[in-house]
Formats: C-alpha cells, structure tokens, sequence
C-alpha cells in the first residue's frame, strides 16, 4: 500500500550575507504596538533578522495584500504574525488567518503551555503541551443555507492530515523526552469524523511502543484541565477543541499575554501569539502584554538556529517576569507595555554572554 504522507524536500530559509529574512504581520489590534516591541528587541539582542513587513487592511474586500503576504512568506519561509481582522459583512471575505495556514499547508499548531514561577495565576507548575491539527475540521469554511433557517457547517477530518498530525506529534513526544500523549475528542457522538481522528491515532501509536497513549472526551477534559490540569502531558485534537483548550490553558496560567504558539507545515512556519487574540479594546493603551508576541520572536529565533540569541531574549524576559515582577495589568500589575519592554532590554544589555 503507497504511503499517504509522500517524503518532501524541506525549501530552504531565507538567507542573506548571513542575515535572514522573515515575513512580519503585524495584524490589527494590539499587534502593531507588539510588533514595534519585537523589533527593539531584536535590535538591542542583535538578532540578524530583516522584517519584510506587510500590513493587509482587514476592511478591504480586495485579496491582493494576503497574496502578497503568502508569497512573501513562501519566499521566505518564515513569519511572525498578529491577529488579522475579518471586517467585512460578506460571507465570501473568509477568515484571513485561516487562509494564511490553509494556503502554506500548516498542518500543526503547537502550544507550549508552560508556567512562569512567581507570576500570578489560577494554577502554578503547568506544563502542557497542546499539539492541533490546523488546517481542516470545524475550520474548513464550508458553511450554506440549504434551505431558508437551515445552516450547514462541514467538519472535515481526512485520514492523511491526521495521520501527519500524529506522527508529528509522536515524533515531538519522542524528541522532547516527553511521556505521554493523550487524544482528545468526541467519537462518542461524531463517530465517523472524530472516529477517524481517534482511530488514527491510536494505529500511529503502535509504532512509537515506548510512548503512553491514551484518549480523553473532550468535555471531560475541559473538566479535568480545571480540576487537575498536572496529569496532562502532551495533547493532540481537532481543530477548534484545539482553539478552545488552548485558551482553557492559558486562562490558567496567566492568560493571552503570555504565551506563543507555533504553526508547521512541511515547508512553512508562523510564530503568533498562543492565542490569536486581537485586543482591539486594549490596543494603543499602553497596557498590552508583550510577552506573548516576544515569545513568538523567540521561538521564530530558535528555528531560524540562532539559538544563543533566543536564549539571551529569553532568559530577559523570565528576569523581567519572575525576578523584577514587572507585570502589565492583565497580570495584577501597574506596568506599562513600555515598562515590561524597557526592563527587558536593559536586562540584554547587562548580559553577560551576548552572542555578538
Ligand atoms: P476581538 O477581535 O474583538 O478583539 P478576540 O477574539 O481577538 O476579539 P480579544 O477580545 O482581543 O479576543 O482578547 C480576549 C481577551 O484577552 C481580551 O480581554 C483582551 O484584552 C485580552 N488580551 C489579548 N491579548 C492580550 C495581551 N497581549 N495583553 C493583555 N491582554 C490581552
């Protein structure tokens, strides 16, 4: 029997006189301001990396600007992106963001829900890896009126994509020494598209024997995540259970302005924000966290492979959290944006080994 998932051959990054090039999104909301902070991050880390930044107008019917975002992004191979809005009233304008993902074929969203000591939250200690299949169930964009009052919504699960999404997410349980790797899901009552959700994972299980698999109801597990989140390991499901566990989790150990979320395909990567939020009530206040968007650049660093750089980013940004307790007000504290950045950088500029 041929294979579903046929090899590929990776597309090479952007790469200039040893700089690289990534694509920006800043996106609406807060995500222009978290942009601006990103890039006097990078500047004062040293991080060599050029933004080809692209703004697409989330008013605008007109597709020409996400064109260019995906073939830029195709050029380069990578990019960090805030929220795209989806203004327009018409049906036929989709979601640009889910677009952007089906169009590169990332497949994988991966959330590293991970606590900060000494910051604030609903549970300390969490460390939960939540993996997503991204690109098809209950985002599939296949919504009609068949008749006058009856909507139909199409979730697509197809066995290729998840198959892929498990064995990614055996191979990540594998490498990352983790232990177990538990499928969420509700095959109880969608029978055949969860069904071969469950199903497939479990026959992807039984070439990684060294790895606890295990399966978990979907509801059950938004009950369990409240109660006793410490027994989860590693996670894999559909599409929008992914989107709303990951917002489960990060409600618990902080909220959106912590954590990054990483998108794969076999050719592509997006670093964002964990939880795709765009913050329009909050946007040029001066009060957004900037963490979050900051993690996406440190994660956009690591698989770039200037990993001392991400480092250095990194280990400021705990110091500022953790040590100094700078918290903007999402996290109980009175510092601005601003404040967070500034500490942030001063703490890069004191470092003791700096990559450059
Ligand atoms: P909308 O498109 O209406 O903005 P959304 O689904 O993107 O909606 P938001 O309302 O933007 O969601 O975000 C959910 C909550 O998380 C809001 O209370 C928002 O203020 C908060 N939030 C999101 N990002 C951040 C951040 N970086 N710092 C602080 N709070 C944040």
């Amino acid at each position: 029997k041929t294979p579903l998932i046929k090899k590929t051959t990776p597309i090479p990054i952007a790469l200039y006189g040893g700089r690289n090039a990534v694509t920006m999104l800043p996106g609406d909301g807060i995500g222009p301001e978290l942009m601006g902070y990103v890039r006097e991050v990078f500047k004062y880390a040293g991080a060599p990396v050029d933004f080809e930044v692209i703004d697409i107008d989330p008013k605008s019917d007109d597709n020409s600007e996400l064109e260019y975002a995906i073939t830029s992004i195709k050029r380069n191979g990578v990019a960090i992106k805030g929220n795209i809005e989806t203004k327009s009233e018409s049906t036929l304008v989709l979601s640009r963001n889910v677009a952007i993902r089906n169009e590169l074929d990332l497949y994988v969203n991966i959330l590293h829900c991970k606590s900060y000591p000494g910051v604030p939250s609903r549970q300390q200690d969490i460390d939960i890896v939540i993996i997503r299949q991204n690109t098809e169930g209950e985002y599939a964009m296949l919504e009609h009126e068949s008749v006058d009052g009856v909507v139909e919504s199409m979730k697509v699960v197809t066995q290729s994509n998840s198959e892929r999404v498990a064995r990614f997410a055996f191979d990540y349980v594998k490498r990352t020494g983790r232990k177990r790797l538990t499928t969420i899901h509700k095959a109880n009552i969608m029978k055949l598209s969860d069904g071969l959700f469950l199903d497939t994972s479990k026959k992807i299980a039984k070439e990684y024997p060294e790895i606890e698999h295990n399966d978990m109801i979907i509801d059950n597990c938004c009950m369990q995540l409240v109660s006793n989140p410490h027994q989860f390991d590693v996670m894999i499901m559909t599409n929008l259970y992914g989107s709303i566990v990951s917002n489960v989790v990060c409600g618990l150990i902080g909220g959106a302005g912590l954590l990054s979320g990483k998108n794969y395909g076999d050719h592509y990567a997006i670093f964002e924000p964990g939880t795709r939020n765009t913050g329009t009530a909050i946007a040029g206040k001066n009060i957004a966290n900037p963490i979050a968007m900051l993690n996406a650049g440190v994660d956009m660093l690591e698989h770039l492979g200037h990993q001392q750089h991400a480092n250095l980013i990194k280990r400021a940004i705990e110091k500022t959290l953790c040590e100094d307790k700078i918290h903007t007000p999402d996290l109980g504290g009175t510092a601005k944006s601003t404040d967070v950045v500034q500490r942030i950088i001063d703490h890069i500029l004191q470092a003791d080994i700096r990559p450059w």
